[in-house]
């Protein structure tokens, strides 16, 4: 029987959260009105156990899962509360579109690129960047224990964008993968795919049990639910029967790695998540963390440095330090690469080599996953030193290349090529790719 019943509140029930009436009404009526333009969502878990209410709304977790004004910007949510308070009629509906629109809802717009194509048709619940791994996403997978206010995903939670889900996507699926040879990695994703029953799961993941493709060596599972709900793999009605997919998995001969999404230690600190952990590598699963650097809630190094030695005194593995992406309240979360750089190096230097499989600062772009490496001079000229550590196109991966020094920018697309190039040596071949509209790449050959 299990002891914590999921519970979240959302939109509608935000005032049956006891703890809020312990702050000023203002703040909570400002919270309430932003959650029409954030997508709001919270476990009692995070509630209960992972906000400190002293320290709020400075608190990181707080931060992390409430909507506020700032997220929003002085200008445009004093006009929103204004038509909120006035009724909320068609000028309020209207003002939320007009936010939502400038919240740059299709990041990169490179969705298409993504989508593969198979027997004819584009496979629209699945994404195929990079030749090994292969994203699914389930539809009962698309929603989360809790909502970050700075989710890069947040349009599809509120209908702006459209996943557009096909009824055959479990057999597409195993059929795709089965006949690309180049594919070792299947990442479920979301949402959440640790929302969904047991059940639920392994009927998608059954035929790769009932019958392994030789080149399938990974299955991940892209996931936030050990810091949002850890009573997912010990507590709920099915976690048992979940361990026993993991085991099965694991005795497939699968790696299963759980890909954990964790922004702040204090994820780390409970007595359910060190219980979800352990069980979690009980059944022989690899956990590997990686998060955003987000402005307000984890832009400073001793937060990465703490996390870092908490995750490997656990028994995980750090693995991506990302920058935040071009979306959402994109000002109010947003931290300059060149400061991005200092959190991410001054925490790195204070770890052991345990803790340094961590890469970062990682930015996700069109062509790749881009670290910034160093702040470096030559030939007098002051260069951001740039590496793929991921690519579309596989001979960029690895690759190091330079950028002119830029104090402001906080994305690839803000910088320019050094030495007074005039593009940057990937451009000419991403833009080919680009122009095809659908990744030839990953067209199946049959
Ligand atoms: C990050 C990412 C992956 C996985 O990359 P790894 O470096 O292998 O972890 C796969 N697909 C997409 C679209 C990604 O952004």
């Amino acid at each position: 029987m299990s002891e914590h019943e999921f519970k979240a509140y959302n939109k509608k029930s935000l005032n049956k959260i006891k703890y809020l009436d312990r702050i000023d009404p203002e703040i909570k009526k400002d919270i309430e009105i932003c959650t029409n333009i954030i997508p709001f969502r919270v476990s009692s878990y995070v509630i209960d156990e992972l906000i400190d209410w002293d320290k709020v709304p400075d608190d990181p977790i707080f931060q992390m899962t409430f909507p506020q004004p700032g997220m929003i910007g002085t200008e445009k949510f004093n006009k929103l509360k204004f038509l909120y308070l006035n009724g909320q009629n068609e000028d309020f509906n209207t003002e939320v579109r007009n936010i939502h629109f400038a919240m740059n809802p299709h990041p990169a717009g490179q969705k298409d690129m993504n989508i593969p194509v198979m027997d004819n048709r584009t496979l629209p619940g699945m994404q195929h960047k990079y030749d090994e791994t292969v994203l699914f996403f389930p539809s009962q997978g698309q929603l989360c224990h809790s909502f970050c206010t700075y989710c890069f995903r947040w349009a599809q939670f509120i209908g702006l964008q459209d996943l557009k889900f096909s009824s055959r996507e479990k057999e597409s699926l195993y059929r795709y993968i089965t006949i690309n040879p180049l594919i070792t990695d299947l990442l479920f994703t979301g949402g959440d795919p640790m929302v969904m029953k047991a059940s639920v799961i392994e009927k998608y993941v059954e035929p790769f049990i009932q019958q392994k493709p030789d080149h399938l060596q990974n299955i991940r599972f892209g996931t936030k639910a050990l810091a949002y709900w850890p009573y997912r793999f010990f507590d709920d009605k099915d976690s048992d029967e979940l361990m026993r997919l993991f085991e099965k998995i694991v005795d497939k001969g699968y790696h299963l790695a759980v890909m954990a999404h964790f922004s702040h230690y204090r994820e780390l600190e409970t007595p359910a998540v060190e219980k979800a952990v352990k069980r979690l590598r009980s059944v022989g699963a690899q956990i590997r963390c990686q998060a955003p650097l987000i402005k307000n809630i984890n832009d400073k190094s001793i937060v990465w440095e703490k996390m870092w030695k908490d995750q490997v005194k656990l028994g995980a593995v750090p693995y991506y330090f990302f920058v935040e992406r071009d979306t959402g309240p994109k000002n109010y979360f947003e931290v300059p690469l060149v400061k991005a750089l200092e959190i991410f190096t001054n925490a790195y230097r204070n770890v052991s080599g345990l803790a340094r499989t961590v890469r970062g600062p990682s930015m996700s772009a069109g062509p790749g996953k881009i670290l910034l490496e160093d702040i470096n001079e030559i030939n007098g000229e002051k260069v951001f030193v740039l590496k793929f550590v991921q690519s579309r196109i596989k001979e960029f991966v690895n690759k190091v290349f330079f950028a002119k020094y830029n104090e402001n920018a906080s994305w690839i697309d803000d910088l320019e090529p050094a030495f007074g190039e005039k593009e940057f040596f990937y451009e000419k071949r991403y833009s080919e790719l680009r122009n095809n509209k659908i990744n030839i790449l990953k067209n199946c050959v049959k």
